[in-house]
Order: C-alpha cells, then structure tokens, then sequence
C-alpha cells in the first residue's frame, strides 16, 4: 500500500443520471479531516436533478426488474471485481476523506466486495424461489408466490462508514431489481464517487443507478418525497430520520431506517479482564468512535472495576492517535470540525455533570492540525448524564459498575436505544443468557464487533425500522405478491 494522498482537478462531477456523469450546480467543499485543508470540490444537484434521475430510474425499471435473478447477479459480482480492482484507490479515499486510519479502512473495502457477492448469490436463487406454490386448505384454489422489486428507491447515507453503509442498501437493492438514487453524504461524498464510476464500468444497464451529491436539503429532503421514490433506506441521525420518516408519509412511501445508538458492553464478574479492555477499547474508538455501534457504555462488574479501569487507562493511552496515512496509526481524526466540537461539548457537559474523567478529553499535544482527540475514559458516569444517555459519536467510553447481573442488563436496557450490545464472560450459559435478555438487534459475546452479510443489522426501540444484511435486506426491497386461482 503507497501511502499517497489522492488528488483531484476540481470541480468533480457530483450528479450522475442515465450513465452520464453531469456537473451539478453549487460546489461543496470536501475537507481532509486530518489536515483541515480542502480535498476536493464536488458539483452537487437540488431537487431538479433528483426528479431527473429519479425519472430516469423509473424508466429503466421495468427492463432491469424483468431480467432474471442470474443475471441482475452478474451485474453484481462484476461491481465487486471492480471494487476489488479498485482496492488501494478506495481505502486512500475513505481514509482522507473520512480520517479512518487505512487499515480500518481497508475493513470497509473488503466489506463492500462481500456484501455485493453476498446478494449476488441471494439474486442467484430468486429465480428458482418464484412462483413457487402456496400450500392451501382448500383443492378449488391454487396460489403462487411471486417477490417483486418495489420500484425506484431513494437511499441516504451518512459520513462515519462512507461506501459500507451505501453498499449494505445498494446492492440488495439491485439484486431485488430496483432502480436507484443514491444520496451519499455532503461529508464525504469521494468514495461513493468512485464507487459510482465503477458501476459505470460494469456495464450495470443505463439509468439503473443514479447518484446524486449535495446536501440533506436540497437533495435529501426532495429524494425522500418524490411522490416516484417507492420506498426511502436511510441511515443518519436520529433527528433527521424523523424527518425522512414524515416526508415519506405524505405519499405512503416504505422507509426502512437506521439510526443512533447508545450501546452497551458487560463485563461480568468472571470475564477476562484483558480481553475485556481489548473489546472495550475496540467498541469505544475503533472509527474514532464514530459507530452507531460504538458501546460508549461499559458495565463493570463490581468486584473488577478498579483493575478494569486501570487496564483500560493503560490501553486507551497507548493509543496511537494521528494522521491516518502513517504507519502504526490506530485512531485518526473526527470527520469534521462539528463533529469535534460536538464531542468537546459533551466532555465539558460530562464533567460538569459529575462524571470523573480518567484519561483524555483533549486534543493530543503533538498534533496541532485535524480533527484530533484523545481516547478518553470516563468513570463514575451519572446515569441521569448526557454521557450516559445520549449518543456521543466520539472517542469516549464511560463506565459504571454493577451489583448483580440483574443489574447489568437493567442498565444496559435503560435507553431509547437498541443497536448492539457486547457481554464479555468465560461462562458460556451465563452468556448465553445475559445476550438472551438485552434487548439489542446484535450481541456479541467475546467477540469484536464482527459484522458478517449473513446476520441482520438493525436494533430494537429508535435504533431502527426494518433490518439490513441478511435475506431481510433483500425483503425490504421487494413486494409480495400472491396469484390465486380457481381451480
Ligand atoms: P445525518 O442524519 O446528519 O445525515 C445522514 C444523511 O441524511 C446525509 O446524507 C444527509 O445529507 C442527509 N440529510 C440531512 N438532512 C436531511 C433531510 N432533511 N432529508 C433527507 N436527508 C437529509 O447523519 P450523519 O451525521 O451523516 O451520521 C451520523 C448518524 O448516523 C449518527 O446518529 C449514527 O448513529 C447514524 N448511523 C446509524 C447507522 C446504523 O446502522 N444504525 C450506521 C451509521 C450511522
């Protein structure tokens, strides 16, 4: 891997429709995060452009919803050799344009090759699943099921897994045999750029897939309310998914909706304590903590806390922050200047809650220029406090001990929120049970926060409507259809 900068002659083109690349209207600025300087300038598109490609999706629908599942699966695997062609490009793009350290970005790439192959087999078996018959209490009728893609979809996608979170909706999407708009994030719109140039050269049929940059605004609120958009897949905010949510609804559009998080991890009393603060410090800083996923709450039991604590101090120090071309760099920067002074507010309001700071909290010392911040511990954390509730989106992990494992799991299910959740034990029944009684769309149990395409993504409670990944990916983009006869 050549740790080399991309550069770009500005302006990029920002819309793309029918399979030719347009300049779009005002420019956005894209920022390095680890250099605060200017990374590229990207065209972006208003809601003229979006009733255009949504147009154009509408028109290559019937042909592409017509093919067979093969050969929409070939498309599919064709986009993941060019993802994989195109490796080392994409991680130098997701990392400065994001500010993830390459290795973890390099994660990302390799996650995109695998749910595009995933859903090209899951398209690979549609077509021996249709039609199939309906088992019926009566002789006189005979039914048939048929799986239909729903039409143009509109999908949204934020800054913090820039190509992963778009790839996760677009190719389920493709593989039901919907047409699409894409909206990537005004943040970080470079990968999915790429991303769009190589489905340009896959040969994916004109007008199947079409991307359009710009803001949430201009872009975002128009895709989510053209009376065309037969269903809106959204990943973001909280906040905004609301919003999404209530312009779908004027034309009773389908949303399916990924949102925030406030996750925790348990470590219980006969848990290993070094792999516990390895599992920690993963959930809490991996991405800068930028994760809907992150478990920015860990639960300690009583008896380990101080040793945890300690450990964890140690670890979360050894952390080398910094620029995330360079070697041995394991946190890099947050993805933009409001981001960072988001998480700076919610360190000050932590501590002026009463939350004991451990370690961290600050920019690093060496590091003068970008998005940079410590790996910060907190202890003692209020559970009435802004730390504890809210989701952070940051390098902050905070801890509160446990009695008894009643406790922990009352705890950990005290939130809005129902991502994930991780629990960390040698006892597998104990495990076992604890995972069984959170209420979380994922568990972990000593485990990393894998992520395979064969399990579903999605929570409990405002974390989400609707599932990623798995078969329930595809299901959200197709319709059900029922033929009955009279025999
Ligand atoms: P965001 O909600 O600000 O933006 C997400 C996308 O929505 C962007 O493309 C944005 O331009 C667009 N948008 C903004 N306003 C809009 C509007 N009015 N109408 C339509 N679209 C609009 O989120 P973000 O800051 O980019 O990402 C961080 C958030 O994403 C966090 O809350 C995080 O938890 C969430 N997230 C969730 C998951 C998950 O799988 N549950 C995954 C990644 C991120």
């Amino acid at each position: 891997m050549q740790n080399t900068l991309p550069t770009f002659n500005d302006p990029l083109a920002g819309v793309y429709i029918n399979g030719q690349w347009l300049a779009g209207g005002e420019c956005l600025s894209v920022v390095n995060p680890a250099t605060e300087m200017p990374l590229a300038s990207v065209g972006s598109g208003d809601a003229g452009t979006v009733d255009q490609a949504v147009r154009a999706g509408g028109e290559a629908f019937p042909a592409w919803a017509a093919r067979s599942g093969a050969e929409r699966a070939a498309c599919l695997r064709r986009i993941a050799e060019g993802v994989r062609a195109r490796r080392e490009r994409l991680i130098q793009l997701q990392s400065s344009n994001n500010g993830k350290p390459l290795a973890e970005a390099g994660l990302d790439v390799d996650d995109v090759i695998a749910t595009f192959e995933y859903y090209a087999g899951l398209a690979e078996g549609l077509d021996a699943a249709q039609d199939r018959p309906v088992e019926l209490p009566s002789e006189d009728f005979a039914a048939r099921l048929r799986r239909e893609p729903c039409g143009v979809v509109g999908l949204i996608v934020p800054w913090n897994f820039p190509m992963v979170t778009t790839a996760w909706k677009l190719a389920p999407a493709l593989a039901a045999g919907c047409s699409v708009v894409l909206k990537p994030s005004e943040v970080t719109p470079l990968p999915e750029l790429e991303l769009a140039s190589i489905i340009h050269d896959s040969g994916l049929p004109t007008g199947v897939f079409n991307l359009v940059c710009g803001t949430g605004l201009a872009v975002g609120a128009p895709l989510a309310s053209h009376p065309r958009v037969a269903k809106v897949s959204f990943t973001g905010s909280n906040a905004v998914g609301v919003q999404v949510m209530q312009r779908a609804a004027e034309t009773v559009k389908g949303v399916s909706l990924e949102l925030g998080g406030k996750s925790s991890l348990l470590v219980l009393a006969d848990a290993d304590l070094e792999l516990a603060v390895e599992l920690a410090c993963g959930g809490a800083f991996f991405n800068a903590g930028q994760m809907c996923s992150a478990t920015s709450r860990v639960l300690v039991a009583e008896a380990l806390v101080a040793d945890f604590l300690a450990r964890v101090k140690a670890r979360a120090e050894a952390i080398c922050v910094g620029d995330p071309f360079a070697e041995g760099v394991e946190m890099g920067a947050l993805v933009n200047q409001a981001q960072y002074l988001r998480v700076r507010r919610h360190i000050e309001r932590g501590i002026e809650a009463g939350a004991r700071l451990v370690c961290g909290g600050e920019r690093p010392q060496d590091l003068e220029q970008g998005y940079f911040l410590q790996p910060t511990v907190f202890a003692d954390v209020p559970r009435d406090c802004n730390l504890w509730n809210e989701e952070i989106f940051g390098p902050v992990l905070c801890v509160r001990s446990f009695a008894s494992e009643a406790e922990a799991i009352e705890l950990a299910n005290d939130s809005e929120f129902g991502l994930v959740a991780s629990v960390v034990s040698t006892d597998a029944a104990t495990a076992e049970r604890v995972a069984n009684a959170l209420q979380a769309g994922m568990v972990w149990i000593n485990s990393p926060q894998v992520i395979f395409p064969q399990t579903s993504w999605g929570g409990y409670k405002q974390s989400s409507i609707g599932r990623e990944l798995g078969p329930w990916g595809l299901s959200a983009f197709q319709e059900i259809k029922h033929v009955v006869r009279a025999v």
